[in-house]
C-alpha cells in the first residue's frame, strides 16, 4: 500500500493557511496518514444510515502486507449503543478507527455500516458519518467560538454556548481574556490540554454526527473532570441514541458501556459487559485489578466494583 507522509515543518506557513482553510477535523486528526490508494468507487453511492450498526467480518489487515496487525477480526457495535474498545497498547485500537475511516483498505475479509460495504459508499459520505473526538484536538488560528462553530458551521452563538456548557468549558472559557472571541491555536493563547479536550467534545455535540468515536479523548483530564465530563457524554448519547465507541486506557471511564471489547494482539480475547468480564477472570479482570491497585484505593474516588 502506497502511503503518503506530508512533511508538515517543511511546508511551513503556507501550509498552515491552506489547513485552516481547507482540511476538516478528521482529515487533521489523521495527516500523516493520508492514504492516496483508497478512492471512491465509480458507481459509489452516499452511506445510507439506518440504525448505526458497525461490524468487522474476518478483517485482516497490516500496514506492511507481511505483518498483519489485525487478524481475522470479527466484531459488532450494536446500533445506537456506547461500546468500549480496550486492550494493551499496541494492540490494534487506532488501527480499527483508521480502517473504519477508511484511511486504509482491508486486506481479507469486509467492514459494514448498516449492511453497506464501506467500501461501496463514498468517502465523503463515510467520513461525514463519523465523528472523532482525538486523543490531540487540533485547534484552528482563530477564536474559540469559530473553533467550536467548525462542528457545525450554521449553529447560532447561543448553540455554541450550550454546546461548550455540555463540554464542560463554558466556565474556563469565560476566564480567557475576550471569552469566546479568544484567539487560539498555534498563533493564540495557550490552552491546556484538558480544555482542548473539552473543545473537541463541544465541537463534536455541536457536529452532532451518527456515529461517534472517543479516541482516549478524556485522558489529559484529571479524573474528577473526567468523570462529570463522562457523565454529560453518557446523558447526551443516552438521549440521542447515538452508536459510540470508546477507546480507552484507563478502563474507569469505560466500564459503563452496554459492550466492551477486549483485544489482544489484532484479535477479539473477550467482550461482555464489565460485571460478566470480571466474572470471567480473564485479560479484562486482570487489567481492571491492575489499574484498581494503581489507583490505589481513594477515598474521594467512587466505587466501581460489580454490577457498574
Ligand atoms: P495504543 O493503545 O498504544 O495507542 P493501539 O492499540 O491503538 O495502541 P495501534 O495504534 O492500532 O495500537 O497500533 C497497532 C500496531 O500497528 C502497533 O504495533 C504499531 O506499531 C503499528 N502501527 C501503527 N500505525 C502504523 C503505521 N502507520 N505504519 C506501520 N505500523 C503502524
Amino acid at each position: 500500500v502506497f502511503q503518503l507522509s506530508v512533511p508538515l515543518n517543511f511546508l511551513g506557513s503556507v501550509y498552515r493557511e491552506l489547513r485552516q482553510s481547507l482540511l476538516d477535523m478528521e482529515t487533521l486528526f489523521n495527516l500523516q496518514k493520508v492514504n492516496v490508494a483508497v478512492k471512491d468507487k465509480k458507481d459509489a453511492k452516499p452511506l445510507l444510515l439506518t440504525g448505526g450498526e458497525i461490524r468487522f467480518e474476518n478483517v485482516t489487515f497490516g500496514y506492511r502486507n507481511d505483518r498483519p496487525i489485525v487478524k481475522n477480526l470479527s466484531l459488532t457495535i450494536p446500533a445506537g449503543k456506547k461500546v468500549a474498545i480496550v486492550g494493551p497498547s499496541g494492540c490494534g485500537k487506532s488501527t480499527i478507527l483508521r480502517l473504519l475511516f477508511r484511511y486504509y483498505d482491508v486486506q481479507e475479509g469486509r467492514i459494514l455500516i448498516d449492511g453497506q460495504d464501506i467500501r461501496d459508499v463514498s468517502l465523503d459520505s463515510l467520513r461525514k458519518a463519523i465523528g472523532v473526538v482525538p486523543q490531540d484536538t487540533p485547534l484552528f488560528n482563530n477564536t474559540v467560538e469559530h473553533n467550536i462553530r467548525y462542528g457545525n458551521m450554521e449553529a447560532s452563538h447561543e448553540e455554541v454556548v450550550e454546546a461548550a456548557k455540555r463540554a464542560h468549558v463554558h466556565e474556563s472559557i469565560q476566564q480567557f481574556p475576550d471569552g469566546y472571541g479568544t484567539m487560539v491555536g498555534e498563533r493564540g493563547m495557550m490552552i491546556s490540554g484538558g480544555e482542548k479536550q473539552r473543545l473537541a467534545v463541544s465541537r463534536i455535540i455541536l457536529k452532532d454526527p451518527p456515529l461517534l468515536f472517543f479516541d482516549e479523548a478524556t485522558s489529559a483530564l484529571d479524573t474528577y473532570t473526567e468523570q462529570a465530563l463522562m457523565s454529560h457524554i453518557n446523558s447526551i448519547l443516552k438521549e440521542k441514541r447515538r452508536t459510540s465507541v470508546f477507546i480507552a486506557h484507563r478502563l474507569r471511564t469505560v466500564y459503563d458501556s452496554d459492550l466492551i471489547i477486549v483485544l489482544k494482539a489484532g484479535h477479539v480475547a473477550e467482550s461482555g459487559t464489565h460485571a460478566q468480564l470480571i466474572d470471567r477472570a480473564g485479560l479484562y479482570a486482570e487489567l481492571w485489578s491492575a489499574q484498581e491497585t494503581s489507583f490505589g484505593g481513594d477515598p474521594e474516588e467512587p466505587n466501581y466494583s460489580g454490577e457498574g
